[in-house]
């Protein structure tokens, strides 16, 4: 059994407009096929459970960078409606404005940003952005000093707390990771379907530990190709962007067998 683990944002969405358009075809394809399509974002609940509905998509998924897999109820018999793997959101506030104090790097993170400052700086609707700011387990924010950003990742790391870098925003999380979050889905679809095949997509730094974890990995084209390249060797790259780039690797995988 394959299945599919995507990541969104500059993947299976456009990175400027959101749109899903040029994927169609495909996921028309995987779900003629029955093949599941896992979402695995930087993205809220709120938010992936909008996209979901808008695909028509059935199946569990993974929020904010790792931080938790929701599964629809009754997915896997006897499974957990849940698997949390982040930090409270609280702490990572607390977390990013001590770090910000102790290396003196201003920041503005998600939670100082009013629903307007969220839809403006990620080109969103007000109604996409009041989703965006129902934050759970990671803290997205922007740092407003570039030569004093190490002395800031410095500063999260003595707090335990971990740092990754997303499409616009820099992030603060607990220590988990998409990859952490892949492996345990795979462990229960592992379960009901032993011969899987986990095929993952992603554009950006933070894909780079699940799509490691996966046995096919496809490099949707962005700029930060070369250092995914780096990071997952194994990786095939597309041609295309975003979901451009999503249609062109799932079609090549899947139309000819
Ligand atoms: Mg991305």
């Amino acid at each position: 059994m394959r299945l599919v683990i995507t990541d969104l944002d500059g993947t299976l969405l456009d990175h400027d407009t959101y749109s899903f358009a040029e994927a169609q075809p495909a996921l028309d394809l995987l779900s003629r096929l029955g093949v599941p399509v896992i979402f695995a974002s930087s993205k809220t609940r709120a938010e992936i459970l909008m996209w979901r509905r808008l695909m028509d998509n059935r199946h569990p998924f993974i929020s904010e960078n790792g931080g938790a897999v929701f599964y629809p109820p009754g997915y896997f018999p006897d499974g957990p409606e849940a698997d949390i793997f982040g930090d409270p959101y609280p702490e990572l506030v607390r977390a990013l404005e001590e770090a910000s104090e102790e290396s003196g790097c201003p920041v503005t993170g998600f939670a100082r940003m009013s629903v307007q400052d969220v839809a403006r700086e990620c080109g969103m609707t007000p109604a996409m952005a009041r989703l965006a700011r129902q934050r759970e387990c990671d803290e997205p924010f922007l740092a407003h000093d570039q030569d004093r950003l190490d002395a800031l990742l410095s500063a999260i790391a003595s707090r335990g707390k971990r740092y990754t870098r997303g499409g616009r925003f820099h992030h603060i999380t607990g220590k988990h990771d998409k990859a952490a979050a892949v492996r345990k889905l795979l462990e229960r679809f592992r379960v009901v379907a032993p011969d899987v095949v986990a095929i993952g997509l992603g554009d950006g730094l933070n894909d780079a530990q699940f799509l490691n974890a996966v046995d096919i990995p496809i490099l949707i084209r962005s700029a930060s190709t070369e250092k995914l390249k780096a990071a997952v060797p194994r990786g095939s790259v597309t041609r295309e962007t975003g979901p451009r780039g999503w249609r062109e690797a799932i079609l090549e995988l899947f139309v000819q067998t």
